[in-house]
């Protein structure tokens, strides 16, 4: 298997997980764009958010709310933070296994570049 972040759900490529559970991994991005700057994946391969089905409304909720967990425990809740799915090129997707974005620390503008 080639892709990158399956490499690293399996174990099979370092990265620093910083969570992990049956269905998610959440790393530390690599070249983080802010103070915090994880990665909320799930370990299923999936390419983009197009390619969710309705079987996968669950797992998509477990993100978002490992997500908002990460910010918590970071001390983000309050102060703010942004959760971001690129989608394709025009977004600037590059890794072609969902993965949703968590950035805090710093402000954030809108909208983005
Ligand atoms: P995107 O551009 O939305 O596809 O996001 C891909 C993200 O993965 C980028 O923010 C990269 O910095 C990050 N990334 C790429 N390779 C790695 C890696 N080996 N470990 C952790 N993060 C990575
Ligand atoms: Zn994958």
């Amino acid at each position: 298997m080639s892709c990158l972040f399956c490499q690293i759900a399996a174990h099979e490529r370092p990265a620093t997980i910083v969570h992990e559970d049956e269905q998610l991994v959440v790393i530390e991005d690599i070249r983080p764009q802010a103070p915090m700057h994880v990665l909320v994946i799930p370990k299923r391969h999936i390419a983009t958010v197009n390619d969710l089905a309705a079987g996968d409304q669950e797992l998509v909720g477990e993100m978002v709310r490992r997500a908002a967990a990460v910010a918590a425990a970071r001390g983000y809740a309050d102060r703010g933070y942004r959760t971001i799915f690129n989608c394709n090129r025009e977004a600037g997707q590059t890794v072609f296994h969902l993965h949703l974005h968590v950035l805090g620390g710093r402000h954030l503008g809108w909208p983005p570049g």
